[in-house]
């Protein structure tokens, strides 16, 4: 491998760096993908981890905003044939509900005109008859999407991406990159076991460790936030009903009781055998730093305000007598100004998408496909606001 000059390198083997490299393996031969797989024990892991090591992520074409409604309509049209291309399934079409306030819906109408999509709502589809162990206040205004719409297990799709890629011929390495240097026109990439890998073009895509690893001259304006999820281990009675619960998106009015914003998963098994419904919330979070700090909370060692607020929230919406006991998580999220990935050029030939903004998992495969082809070809979507994907316009 060492004498071997690459044209593309992707460094971060996550959910949008395997779809990249995906793509950029369907019309080139020379590709190399760089990034860990998950670890085996997170608690005595030696390394770094990523923002994907779960088995439930919501999936929805209705947002807030038209670009994330954009992105996730382009990318759940693709899933099917990720599913049939890598032989791995990741994603149940469960629907998702978007629930909360007149104002959310409201922004969630809006969108829908530019981004339209299948849905019934509060004045055509009876909750309660339908669903009945959720508990939403009862002036709830709602948008249920029964199709294309569900979830995604993180952890499958990369997987499927980075199957595909090797399918395709693309090369992977299982290792993390501790600095890149450029000599002539080529870059050096030295990774934690002291592979030296040579490449043209770099295009980075490691999420949180991004500032953290030593990639960049500079760091992305980007800010990351410590997440805390609590998973309820549903009693074994209740499974196969509350496994086809669609997952779900609250925005009550903050004015009722301090009730909290948060997401969440229906039942879902689990690789210990075990079934959990996941909630998470959006209000309370820990700015992360440093290296170290990332290390530790991934580790579970920094107190989470989060834990109790959606806890409570959990047992508001599903009665606690829904589940056996309560186990907690914590995962990293990337923010940026314009709450959309940076994909741009940060200097000649390397290359960087970074951002999720809490929401790329659902959309990860067409962030993949447009950051590939803005690496390869400086090619973009023009349905797509360039200027939102910019390093110039996120800088703080
Ligand atoms: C608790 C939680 C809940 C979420 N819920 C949802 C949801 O319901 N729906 C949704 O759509 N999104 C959701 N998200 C967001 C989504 O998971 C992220 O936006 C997504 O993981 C970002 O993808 P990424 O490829 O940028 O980063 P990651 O998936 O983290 O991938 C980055 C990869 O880069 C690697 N890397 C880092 N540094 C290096 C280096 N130096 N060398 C090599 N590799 C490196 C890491 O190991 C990692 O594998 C959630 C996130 C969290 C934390």
């Amino acid at each position: 491998m060492n004498s071997k000059i690459y044209e593309f390198a992707v460094i971060g083997a996550g959910l949008t760096g395997s779809a990249a490299a995906k793509y950029l393996s369907k019309k080139y031969s020379d590709v190399v993908l760089i990034g860990p797989g998950e670890p085996v024990n997170k608690q005595n892991h030696d390394g770094i981890y990523g923002s994907h090591y779960d088995e439930g992520r919501i999936t929805r074409v209705s947002d807030s905003y038209y670009g994330w409604s954009y992105l996730a309509d382009k990318s759940i049209k693709n899933y099917d044939d990720i599913q049939n291309e890598s032989g791995i399934k990741f994603y149940s079409e469960v629907g998702t509900l978007s629930i909360g306030t007149q104002e959310y819906y409201n922004e969630l109408i809006t969108t829908y005109s530019k981004v339209p999509f299948d849905y019934t709502n509060h004045d055509d589809f009876n909750l309660n008859e339908n669903f009945s162990k959720f508990n939403f206040p009862g002036n709830s205004k709602f948008i249920f999407e029964q199709n294309n719409a569900g979830h995604v297990s993180p952890r499958k799709l990369v997987n499927a991406q980075k199957q595909i890629f090797i399918n395709n011929k693309g090369d992977y390495v299982d290792d993390y990159v501790i600095s890149i240097k450029k000599s002539s026109n080529t870059f050096n990439i030295k990774t934690k076991t002291n592979l030296d890998i040579k490449s043209n073009k770099i295009l980075i895509c490691a999420g949180g460790f991004t500032n953290f690893t030593n990639l960049l001259k500079n760091d992305l304006p980007t800010k990351i936030r410590g997440r805390t999820i609590v998973l309820g281990e549903v009693k074994p009675k209740l499974i196969d009903e509350l496994k086809k619960y669609p997952s779900f998106i609250h925005k009550p009015e903050q004015t009722n009781n301090n009730r909290e914003y948060t997401y969440c998963l229906p039942a879902i098994t689990y690789p210990n055998g075990k079934t959990y419904i996941k909630i998470g919330g959006s209000k309370h979070y820990e700015d992360i730093n440093s290296y170290q700090m990332a290390i530790d909370w991934f580790k579970g060692k920094i107190n989470s305000k989060e834990i109790e607020a959606v806890k409570n929230e959990l047992n508001l919406i599903y009665n606690s007598d829904t589940f056996n006991n309560y186990h907690t998580d914590t995962c990293v999220t990337t923010w940026t100004k314009t709450i959309y990935p940076i994909i741009d050029e940060i200097e000649n030939n390397l290359y960087v998408s970074v951002g999720g903004n809490g929401s790329a998992a659902k959309s990860s495969d067409y962030i993949g496909y447009i950051s590939a082809n803005y690496f390869a070809e400086h090619d973009w979507d023009t349905n797509l606001n360039r200027d939102l994907f910019t390093l110039a316009s996120n800088i703080i």
